[in-house]
């Protein structure tokens, strides 16, 4: 690596040493090679380019896709002394920057996926020195990824046009198969993969089923007194919470883009400068927030996917202290997110069934959370990790196959319609109006659930729905699933987690 490397890391940007494949990643740049860059978030991503954007002579140009993540970094890089600008919607000095990309007065470009592709943008590049194509958030370039934009397919014909210029895709988060894809996309060979370890030690991982989950958020945030962030499906939900949250006397705000831009700025300021404040917030509060002492982050819903759990989740304790990771979820999110895949088109559905299956592996599993992801991403860690809920307090599983075959033929006999309620009603031999006025009184099914078994059909519905044995209707019903069959015929098992005491006692008082 040439001498002048550690000088820039410390001159400008203030570092003694790389960290992790950052050496690694800024010496292939440098050595002109073409490089994917798998490093989870807070490791380091924009260095492996801004360094490199420094040293090298011309302008590195970043394709990002944010205008607001592409501002950040910009800020950022131009505080070090980094000569950066960026053309977007937003920019008034396009004929500035673009005579200042001409004159070589700029070390680093910030342009959108749809801009970088079009004839105009490749006309200017012809008049300037080009160092370096970064691809950020490169993961967008794979239907395979979970954030696909169709724009960054059309980087390809730009990169192939200036052949000597090495190119460098980084991301977050990229599954096996995602990665090859971005490889094959940007033409990158296959030894120019660097993945960076992905555990995040210092992050203790626990996921619940949601039971109150206005006091389970409460109780989170009385045993947490750092600055902590919770994940809120939509935006109104954010703003409720929020606001329930705060008569606990904490500090806390809400973010979500439809939120007036100023008022949105100003939570956010108040939050990175807060020693105890939480942000309640949709996923798009995070990128780009450098903030290192998060000490915890909750989801109050299913993530999209174990990319974006891990990404979102990441956020907490950047500074490598003590942090924790709280994900709550209940059955509806399944089905929800089961839902809006068959309104996709048939090409995506696969790949989306695929996200939520390997979700329902991660909130299901008595065994450890940390190996799950860590797997996800193609590691090989060890079975426990010791810092997980699970491993913590490993969870007694029960045999529930018989209860769930029972349930399933509940549904199949009542005419896959009825909600969970009515379900167990009729198993467990309830008597109400729906169900005389039914005549489910009379069928096989009536009465065949008593005692302890009666606390195992809730927990039983949820893992019905997770494995996609059960499914929704549009009207909320529940119907059998395409993996309802082998559960029927005896020929898979139904594992269930032990619900915890305090579930059990108020659901037997419930039934009691
Ligand atoms: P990513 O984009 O991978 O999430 P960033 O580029 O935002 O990560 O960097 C995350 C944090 O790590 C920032 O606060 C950055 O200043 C810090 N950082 C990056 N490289 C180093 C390094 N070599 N030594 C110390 N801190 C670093
Ligand atoms: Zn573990």
């Amino acid at each position: 690596m040439p001498r002048d490397i550690p000088t820039l890391l410390h001159d400008i940007f203030g570092f003694t040493t790389f960290r992790g494949v950052q050496e690694q990643v800024v010496g292939r740049v440098m050595a002109g090679q073409p490089t994917l860059a798998i490093m989870p978030t807070g490791a380091g991503k924009s260095l492996c380019y801004q360094l490199p954007a420094v040293a090298l002579d011309g302008c590195c140009v970043v394709v990002s896709p944010l205008i607001a993540l592409m501002h950040d970094q910009l800020r950022a890089a131009t505080a070090v002394g980094i000569r950066a600008a960026s053309l977007t919607s937003v920019d008034a000095d396009w004929r500035e920057t673009q005579d200042r990309l001409r004159n070589g007065e700029l070390d680093l470009l910030y342009v959108a996926p749809e801009r970088a592709s079009g004839e105009g943008f490749r006309n200017l590049l012809r008049s300037a020195k080009v160092a370096l194509f970064a691809i950020d958030e490169a993961h967008c370039v794979s239907e395979w990824g979970h954030d696909f934009r169709p724009d960054y397919r059309l980087l390809r014909p730009l990169l192939d046009e200036f052949p000597d210029v090495p190119r460098l895709a980084l991301t977050a988060t990229a599954d096996a198969h995602t990665r090859k894809d971005i490889l094959v996309q940007l033409g990158i060979p296959e030894d120019g993969l660097i993945i960076s370890g992905f555990d995040r030690p210092n992050i203790r991982y626990a996921v619940h089923p949601r039971d109150g989950l206005t006091r389970q958020l409460a109780d989170l945030l009385a045993a947490n007194p750092g600055p902590g962030v919770v994940y809120a499906p939509t935006r109104a939900a954010t703003e409720k919470l929020a606001e329930t949250l705060g008569r606990g006397g904490r500090a806390v705000r809400a973010y979500h883009a439809g939120m007036d831009p100023a008022q949105r700025a100003a939570n956010q300021a108040a939050f990175i400068a807060s020693e105890d404040m939480v942000m309640v917030a949709t996923v798009a509060f995070g990128m780009g927030i450098d903030k290192p002492d998060v000490r915890f982050v909750a989801h109050a819903g299913l993530p999209k996917s174990i990319e974006g759990y891990y990404q979102e989740s990441g956020r907490a304790g950047r500074d490598g202290e003590p942090a924790v990771a709280h994900l709550f979820w209940g059955a509806e999110d399944f089905a929800r997110a089961r839902q809006r895949i068959m309104e996709l088109e048939p090409a995506r559905q696969q790949g989306e069934r695929a996200r939520i299956a390997a979700l329902g592996a991660l909130v299901e599993t008595a065994t450890c959370r940390r190996a799950i992801l860590l797997r996800h991403f193609g590691e090989d860690p060890s079975p426990t990790c010791g810092n997980c809920d699970n491993c913590l307090t490993p969870p007694a599983s029960v045999d529930a196959t018989e209860t769930a075959r029972k349930y399933l033929s509940a549904v199949y006999r009542t005419g896959q319609s009825f909600g969970a309620g009515h379900i167990e009603a009729v198993l467990s031999g309830a008597v109400t109006d729906k169900i005389r006025e039914r005549g489910h009184d009379r069928i096989s099914v009536y009465a065949i659930v008593d005692g302890d078994e009666t606390a195992l059909l809730r927990p039983v519905s949820r893992a019905l729905l997770v494995r996609d044995a059960l499914e929704t209707t549009e009207h909320g019903g529940l119907m059998l699933g395409p993996n309802a069959r082998p559960i029927l015929r005896g020929e898979e098992e139904v594992r269930i987690l032990v619900p915890p005491r305090r579930e059990r006692k108020k659901r037997n008082a419930r039934n009691g």
